[in-house]
């Protein structure tokens, strides 16, 4: 029997369990994976609460159907049954600009006719059309990517609310390259981003005639998918699902290169040792322990910064509200000024999420831009959330739910020189063979994203045991 150790059960740790189980099985080898998990329950970022009648999610409230990873999950899983495609009226999306939410146009009439952008504005969008491609191979921040492309305003009323909602991040400093390689790649080849558009277009509808697909220029699109009992549904059945066993509350404490494999030091004193350790704990938790083990992989993981985040749940009764909430939500450009980054209309996205005949509302404070919202008091946080909703929602009435969640390291931000820190993590690593990196600080934060690395690490533990056989 193979003993392999997985550090963090968030969806990267538990799918990487169950990829490793999956491919050894096919592989014929017989291994005992162990997950150790710091937390007394899994699933890491992933929460779904459920009070007075309120289905509240701690973190991410989905993954798109646009990418097969999580799919497929679902299917070997045999959870299909239990998803739930978001609402098709939570399709409109908004932006809080000039005192109004603006509908964000979803094709060129609609683009044509909206306010969200003056006119100057979109003539310079258009001239996206004859700019040149950059041939430099630098690592672009976000932000001078779309001043070069797109111009200012639709930094500040796209990009920026985009980049908010997506990383809390900070278009400033993240990495074009590595947080949207899709926008990164269509420049490469197709010299833009609307030449882009009309040339995969063309191509769709060829393509389409002879019964092929093609991806589209719009990046990942697709569906918000959930489950009937929110997204922990998900981590509950990939753990369920491992023949291996989950340590809930057992976290690791030091990593050692021992004879034949590797010692793992746990938080109640007592060792573990295992062929192979995978780690799926966050980059800053991975820093500590390779601190002893090798100086220059911690210095480049601790490179790696996290912004905080609080979510801030508010439970109404419908009549409180005067106005529709047919959308997904709203985000917020930070030249607004507001105190949260948006504010996502959680019980029209998905039904059920609150009691009859009331509404739950889920804002974003904090990010990047603004990370000493993380240290305001929780009667801070509900004044100045529902100061925003009055203002950009009209809503007056005190919420009849409150929850108030934190996050101190909310999410990985990809910032320019990642895709370079990435060469460098994995040239150290060639140093320490047999520990294996994953999770959501390397390749992609959304649940694909995680899921995808976590199949790539269960393959790359197979290869390895399958040469050290
Ligand atoms: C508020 C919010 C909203 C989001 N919304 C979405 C969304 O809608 N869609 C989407 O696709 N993505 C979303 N994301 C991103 C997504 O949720 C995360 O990228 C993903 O869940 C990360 O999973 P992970 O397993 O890599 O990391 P984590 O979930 O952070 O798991 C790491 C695990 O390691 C454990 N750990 C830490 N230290 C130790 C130790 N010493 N020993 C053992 N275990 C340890 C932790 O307790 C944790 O359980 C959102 C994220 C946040 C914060």
């Amino acid at each position: 029997m193979r003993k392999i150790a997985v550090i963090g059960a968030g969806i990267s740790g538990l799918s990487t369990a169950h990829a490793i189980e999956r491919l050894a099985g096919a592989a014929g080898l017989e291994v005992e994976v162990t997950v150790f998990e710091k937390e007394g329950r899994t699933g890491g970022k992933i929460w779904s609460i459920k009070e007075e009648g309120y289905l509240c999610e701690w973190g991410p409230n989905g993954f798109l159907d646009s990418k097969p990873m999580t799919l497929e999950l679902c299917d070997r899983l045999g959870i299909g049954d239990r998803l739930e495609r978001s609402n098709d009226n939570a399709r409109k999306r908004f932006i809080y600009s000039g005192g109004i939410l603006n509908r964000l146009p979803e094709n060129g009439p609609m683009f044509l006719q909206s306010k969200l952008i003056s006119w100057p504005g979109k003539i310079r969008l258009a001239q996206e059309f004859l700019k040149p491609r950059r041939t430099d191979g630098v690592d672009e921040t976000l932000a001078a990517f779309a001043r070069r492309r797109l111009g200012g305003e639709a930094l500040d009323k796209l990009i920026g609310p985009m980049v908010s909602g997506i990383f809390a991040g900070n278009p400033e400093t993240m990495s074009l390259k590595s947080c949207f390689p899709r926008i990164h790649e269509l420049e490469q080849l197709y010299g833009g981003l609307l030449k882009a558009m009309i040339k995969l277009a063309k191509q769709k509808k060829a393509e389409a005639k002879a019964g092929k697909q093609v991806a589209s220029a719009a990046g990942p699109g697709g569906v918000l998918t959930s489950f009937v009992g929110g997204i922990q549904e998900l981590t509950d059945a990939t753990a369920k699902s491992l023949r291996g066993t989950v340590q809930a509350g057992h976290a690791v404490t030091g990593l050692k290169p021992v004879e034949g494999g590797w010692e793992l030091r746990l938080a109640d004193g007592s060792n573990f040792d295992a062929e192979l350790v995978v780690s799926a704990a966050p980059a800053h938790v991975l820093k500590e322990l390779t601190w002893s083990l090798d100086g220059d992989l911690s210095k480049l993981l601790a490179d790696i910064p996290y912004a905080p985040m609080n979510v801030i749940c508010f439970g109404y009764e419908r009549p409180k509200i005067a106005r529709d909430l047919d959308g997904f939500g709203y985000l917020i450009p930070k030249k607004e000024g507001c105190q949260i980054l948006g504010t996502l209309w959680d019980s029209s996205i998905f039904p059920e999420r609150a009691p009859e005949g009331h509404v739950l509302l889920r804002s974003m404070m904090g990010g990047a831009t603004n990370p000493e919202a993380i240290e305001l008091s929780d009667a801070e946080v509900k004044t100045r959330t529902m100061a925003e909703l009055e203002k950009i929602m009209g809503i007056q009435a005190e919420p009849d739910f409150v929850r108030i969640f934190r996050h101190q390291r909310a999410i990985p931000q990809y910032i320019v020189g990642h895709a370079e820190r990435m060469v460098a993590i994995n040239e150290r690593l060639k140093a320490h063979p047999g520990l294996i990196l994953t999770g959501n600080a390397f390749y992609g934060i959304g649940l694909n994203d995680c899921v995808n690395a976590a199949n790539k690490a269960g393959a790359e533990v197979v290869d390895y045991l399958q040469n050290m056989s």
